[in-house]
C-alpha cells in the first residue's frame, strides 16, 4: 500500500491516530494503543516482535507496510566512548546520528562536556535547581546518554564552518525517519547507559522540517512513548525566526532552545551564516527577548569560533551587549575542522580571552571540547558519505 502523501508514517503515529488505523482494519480500538505503546514505549518496530497484538492483525500491519523504516550501515566508535551511525533510508539516502555518553551523578555538568549533550545538560541543570526530579533514584548510577539525530539530509541554509551546510539540502527527513533514529539506538546503549537527552542538533535544520520536528518533539515527550522530559530535548536552530516563535507557543517554551549565533553584527553574521539576510539579528534577537521561556530556564546560544571570522575581543564585547537581559548560556565551539573549508578553529589562548571577556560581563560560558572528533562525529561534521561540497568555500 503507497501511504498518500498527507498520510502519517506508521511509526510517527500518535495513539489516536493508531486506534483510527486500526479500527480501519476491522480490530478493536484497544489494539492501536497496544501498538503505539510497542513502538514508541519500547522500540519494537517490526510487526513481528509485537507478541500481544492478534496474528491477523499483525498481518494486516505488515501488509500495510508497518515495519523498520531505517537501517543501520555504519558504526564508529570514538575512543571517548561516542558513537557514530550511520543510518540508511529506503530511498538509500544516508544521515547520521550521534550517542554521547555523560558521567554518572553530579559530575555530569563538568567542563569537557561537548556542545550538543552540554545544550541539554544545562536544562537539566536548571531543572535539578527547581528540584523538580523523580526519576534520579530509578536511574541510579546509569550512564546518561545524550543522542543526537538529525532531521533533514544535508541542510539548505549553507552555514561556510558546517558539513551539512557545505553538502547542500537533498530532502526532508519524514517523521518517522526523525524518530527511528531515536528508536534503534536502544540497541547501540552499552549496558548501564540509559539515553536522558535528545538534541535535534545533527544533520540539517529542525525548524526548516517544522512539521516532522514537532510530530517528534510530542513523540519523544508522550507518556505512553519514551516520556523524555520537555526540558531534556532541544532544538537546535539558525535563527528562523517565524518557527522560533511557532516553537514558542506549540510548546509554550518548554522544549529547550538552542540558538546558533555565531556572530554579533549582521555583516559577520552574513557572512558566515546566510539565513541571517532573511531573518537579521533585530528580529531574532526580539523573537528570543518574546519567547515564553518558563522561570529558571536559559536559552542555550551557540557561538562556534571561526579563526579570523568572528573571535576578536571587540567581538566579544559586542555580544555581550546583544544579549544583554536575556536568561542564556553560552557554549563557546572552537570550529571543527571540515574537509570542504580550509576555515579552522580560533587558537585556545584567543578562546579564552573570549570567554573571559563574556564572564566578566556576568555570562555563564563554557568551552565546549570535541567528542567524537576521531570519528568525525563532533558537530558540524556530520556530512553525507560521498557527497561533493556543491560550492567551494574557501574565503579566507
Ligand atoms: N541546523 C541547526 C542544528 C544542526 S547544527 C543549527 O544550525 O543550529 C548543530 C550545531 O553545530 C550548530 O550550533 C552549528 O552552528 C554547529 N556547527 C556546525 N558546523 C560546525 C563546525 N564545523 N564546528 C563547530 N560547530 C559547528
Ligand atoms: Fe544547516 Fe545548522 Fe549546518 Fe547551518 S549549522 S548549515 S543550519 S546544519
Amino acid at each position: 500500500m503507497i501511504p498518500s502523501k498527507t498520510e502519517v508514517p506508521p511509526l510517527a503515529r500518535y495513539p489516536e491516530e493508531w486506534e483510527k488505523a486500526v479500527t480501519s482494519l476491522g480490530a478493536r480500538s484497544f489494539a492501536g494503543k497496544q501498538v503505539f505503546r510497542w513502538i514508541q514505549g519500547r522500540s519494537v518496530m517490526s510487526v513481528d516482535g509485537m507478541t500481544d497484538i492478534a496474528g491477523s492483525l499483525r498481518e494486516k500491519l505488515r501488509e500495510a507496510g508497518v515495519g523498520p523504516v531505517l537501517e543501520v550501515a555504519l558504526v564508529k566508535t570514538s575512543t571517548d566512548g561516542t558513537r557514530k551511525l550511520l543510518v540508511k533510508m529506503k530511498d538509500g539516502a544516508t544521515v547520521e546520528t550521534v550517542l554521547i555518553p555523560g558521567t554518572t551523578g553530579p559530575k555530569r555538568f563538568a567542563e569537557g562536556a561537548d556542545a550538543a549533550s552540554d545544550a541539554a545538560a544545562d536544562t537539566e541543570a536548571d531543572a535539578d535547581a527547581a528540584a523538580a526530579d523523580t526519576d534520579e533514584e530509578e536511574e541510579g548510577g546509569a550512564v546518561r546518554v545524550t543522542q543526537c539525530i538529525s532531521t533533514q539530509v544535508g541542510c539548505a541554509m549553507g552555514c561556510v564552518f558546517c558539513a551539512s551546510g557545505v553538502a547542500g539540502f537533498k530532502r526532508h527527513m519524514g517523521a518517522d525517519e526523525v524518530i527511528a533514529q531515536v528508536l534503534l539506538a536502544k540497541e547501540y546503549l552499552y549496558p548501564g547507559e540509559a539515553l536522558r537527552n535528545v538534541v535535534l542538533m545533527g544533520m540539517g535544520e529542525p525548524l526548516h522540517n517544522y512539521d516532522a520536528t514537532v510530530r517528534t518533539l510530542r513523540l519523544l515527550t508522550h507518556p505512553e512513548g519514551l516520556h523524555l522530559s520537555s526540558r531534556r530535548v532541544t532544538v537546535s536552530t539558525s535563527g528562523l525566526v517565524p518557527e522560533i516563535r511557532r516553537l514558542g507557543e506549540d510548546f509554550q517554551g518548554r522544549i529547550g532552545l538552542a540558538i546558533s549565533l555565531h556572530a554579533a553584527d549582521d555583516d559577520t553574521r552574513t557572512r558566515l551564516m546566510p539565513i541571517n539576510k532573511k531573518h537579521p539579528l533585530s528580529e531574532l534577537m526580539k523573537a528570543l527577548r518574546e519567547y515564553p521561556l518558563p522561570p529558571r530556564r536559559r536559552i542555550t546560544i551557540e557561538y562556534t569560533l571561526v579563526a579570523g571570522k568572528n573571535d576578536t575581543l571587540e567581538e566579544a564585547r559586542k555580544l555581550g551587549k546583544l544579549l544583554r537581559g536575556l536568561p542564556v548560556k553560552i557554549n563557546l565551539i572552537p570550529m571543527n575542522p571540515i574537509e570542504a573549508s580550509t576555515l579552522g578553529p580560533t587558537a585556545r589562548d584567543r578562546v579564552l580571552a573570549f570567554q573571559t571577556v563574556l564572564t566578566d560581563t556576568g555570562y555563564s560560558v563554557f568551552i565546549r571540547k570535541r567528542r567524537g572528533d576521531d570519528v568525525a562525529a563532533a558537530c558540524g561534521q556530520l556530512a553525507l558519505l560521498g557527497a561533493k561540497p556543491k560550492v567551494r568555500v574557501d574565503r579566507s
